[in-house]
């Protein structure tokens, strides 16, 4: 069980692209040398923001929903795990309705993983790995009061997909001056953030 006191908190502005959350998370024994955090480039030509993206845990996972063998499951701590292998048929259902674009199904193997909040150690107290190599902590696992004392930016987890609102367990982190009461991940697709 992962404490309800802890929250993972990504901060794209701090994110200095150096690719180390991917390399740690590659070495979980887990998913085998698989990296489930995924680091994007807004825009190459434009600016060197990178930006990491994790399972968001949504509180109501459209990648369960739209499951058709019931392989994704959401534990009561709020996290969303991997497909289970048994079940996982390799549809792909949960790759494209997913509106942050975490799952992936591997090929070879025909089964979607993704992004557990490194389950093994969350339920143990530990950090995740990202969050513990971050060297500019964009990638943030502490106590959930402690944000506020840390960061001038505030925590968002609701999004609007399209009209849909997705509540997360995890979230990110906005300029004060710029938070919306939603981001609108649509728009972020389109780049018109
Ligand atoms: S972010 Fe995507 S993969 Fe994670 S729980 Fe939400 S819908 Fe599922
Ligand atoms: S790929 Fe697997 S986990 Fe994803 S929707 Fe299909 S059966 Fe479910």
């Amino acid at each position: 069980m992962v404490s309800d006191e802890y929250g993972f908190f990504i901060d794209p502005q701090r994110c200095i692209g150096c690719r180390a959350c991917v390399g740690a998370c590659a070495e979980c024994g887990t998913h085998k040398g698989r990296p489930m955090i995924h680091l994007d480039e807004m825009d190459r030509m434009e600016s060197p923001q990178t930006v990491p993206t994790v399972c968001m845990h949504c509180e109501d996972p459209i990648c369960a929903q739209v499951c058709p063998a019931d392989a994704i499951k959401r534990t009561d701590d709020g996290v969303v795990h991997s497909s289970q292998k048994p079940r996982c048929i390799g549809c792909e259902n949960c790759e494209l309705s997913c509106p942050f674009g975490v799952p992936i199904v591997f090929s070879g193997m025909e089964q979607m993983l993704k992004c557990d909040l490194c389950y093994d150690r969350t339920s143990e107290g530990l950090k995740p790995m990202c969050a513990t190599v971050c060297p500019s902590q964009a990638l943030l696992y502490v106590p959930k009061h402690q944000v506020a004392e840390m960061r001038r930016s505030k925590p968002v987890r609701e999004f609007l997909v399209g009209t849909l609102k997705v509540k997360t367990r995890t979230a990110v982190m906005v300029p004060d001056s710029e938070i919306p009461l939603h981001l609108d991940a649509a728009l972020l697709i389109e780049g018109g953030f």
